[in-house]
């Protein structure tokens, strides 16, 4: 094993990480990680804590499923890979293509694109959206419409319809055609109000708004996330999604639901469409489909794109858009595992019950500690939002959200602190104990920062 203290140095060195400034390596070094088994990470030092981010959203299962493990090592000895590209498939893709047509068959997604991650899942969507209006003769609808903070990867298309500016200002120009409406976010908005009813009406006249100024006939898709994670855990009023669905139905537009957090459990509902009682046309997934073990995506398509892209014989309909990676075989079969598991467990349910003993407990951390201004989330996806003055709603500074992090650390749980936000996305199998200790460490966190 090599020393500490090599690795340390060495990745300031000769390692880039995502999102993080290359300058802050050796002043602030991240976390090195060495193992995990359940729900709890180890670091290079020997400290373990509880995961309470989940990997990156994405660890939905924890560390130690055996089956997904075995699932992956047995395709690697019968078929590490071949390409899924016009020739060749491999009969795990198409056992995984079934499956998902299972889970998704209430919202009528019948067809899988398989990818490696999200932001080729967001990519996907987008450029067969496009498609989607060429071939069927309204080629000139090439226009995305998404919500301010949301986030849709780091792709250019995916970058492009995202709502933070962190993403998109050292990346311009973008591709042209995005447009973004505000967010329905009680806590911060255009609108003088918290109310989250009135909130939602007033972001779908926004959207209204815009699709007039920019010409429906111009418009392919609006993309949102269900419950918009990166972006600070927004979780919408029960209308907003149906409203949103409502127009772009009366405007021909197609509506792709960003799911690459909240498929499969982590709302408490099995996804966000469903929690929301709406059918998207186009649906990103990636992350827990595999329980974080293999980078691994799908697009799901819903009835109408099928069928337009069935029905239409001409060289238009060709998907011209594909990786090398597509239906991996080993991908797939950890996604075979890993939907097997989740089924069995039920994790939604978990997530829900124990979603709901998190919220309180960051309820009452707002009580006690000043330096929140707001909590947030739906089942096992939450937030706290660190200000130093709450009628200001100042954002707290970012040596105060680190204090928090290190001390929340130290008592035992791993958060992520991005911006003035802590997110919590845990594992969706922990238990009540683990709650307990996630809300212990909060507070010790906090303390250290106000
Ligand atoms: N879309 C959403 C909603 C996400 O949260 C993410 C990542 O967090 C992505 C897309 C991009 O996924 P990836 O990082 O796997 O490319």
């Amino acid at each position: 094993m090599l020393d500490s203290n090599f690795l340390k140095e060495n990745n300031a060195k000769h390692m880039w990480h995502p999102m993080a400034h290359p300058a802050d390596m050796r002043n602030n070094p991240p976390k090195m990680i060495r193992a995990a088994k359940g729900v709890e990470i180890t670091d290079i030092d020997g400290h373990t804590t509880l995961d309470a981010v989940g990997g990156l959203w994405n660890a939905n299962l924890g560390y130690s499923v055996d089956s997904i493990k075995q699932a992956i090592t047995e395709q690697m000895n019968e078929l590490p890979y071949y390409s899924a590209f016009r020739g060749t498939t491999n009969d795990k893709a198409v056992e995984l293509s079934f499956e998902l047509n299972d889970w998704f068959k209430p919202e009528g997604m019948t067809r899988a694109f398989f990818t490696s991650g999200g932001s080729d899942s967001v990519e996907t969507c987008l450029r067969l959206a496009r498609q989607y209006h060429k071939v069927r003769g309204e080629g000139e609808r090439t226009k995305f419409i998404s919500l301010k903070k949301g986030y849709h990867g780091t792709h250019f298309g995916g970058a492009s319809v995202n709502g933070n500016a962190n993403f998109r200002r050292n990346y311009e120009p973008m591709l042209a055609g995005c447009f973004q409406i505000a967010a329905p976010w009680t806590y911060r908005n255009p609108f003088g109000t918290d109310n989250a009813e009135e909130i939602a009406n007033r972001c779908i006249a926004m959207l209204e708004d815009e699709i007039a100024f920019q010409g429906a006939d111009t418009i392919a898709a609006m993309i949102m996330e269900p419950v918009l994670g990166a972006g600070g855990v927004i979780v919408p009023h029960k209308n907003f999604m149906p409203m949103v669905r409502e127009v772009c139905d009366k405007h021909g537009i197609l509506l792709i639901a960003d799911e690459v957090i909240t498929a499969f459990g982590r709302t408490g509902d099995v996804h966000g469409s469903r929690l929301w009682g709406v059918a998207p046309d186009m649906m990103c997934t990636a992350k827990a489909i595999t329980n974080s073990y293999f980078p691994f995506g799908a697009a799901m398509m819903g009835e109408k794109v099928v069928e337009a892209f069935e029905s239409n014989k001409d060289a238009v309909g060709n998907i011209g858009h594909g990786y090398t990676y597509s239906a991996h075989p080993v991908g797939c079969a950890a996604a075979l595992a890993t939907l097997a598991e989740i089924k069995k467990a039920k994790v939604w349910e978990n997530a829900k019950a124990r979603g709901i003993e998190l919220q309180n407990g960051l309820a009452q951390l707002k009580e006690k500690h000043q330096i929140v201004g707001d909590t947030r989330g739906i089942g096992l996806m939450a937030a706290i939002e660190l200000v130093n003055d709450r009628p200001t709603k100042t954002p707290a500074s970012k040596p105060a959200v680190a204090a928090a992090f290190d001390a929340a650390y130290e008592a035992g749980v791993t958060i992520r602190v991005s911006g003035n936000n802590i997110i919590l996305s845990p594992p969706l199998v922990i238990g009540p104990e683990d709650v307990k200790l996630m809300i212990g460490a909060l507070d010790k966190g906090l303390s250290a920062a106000a």
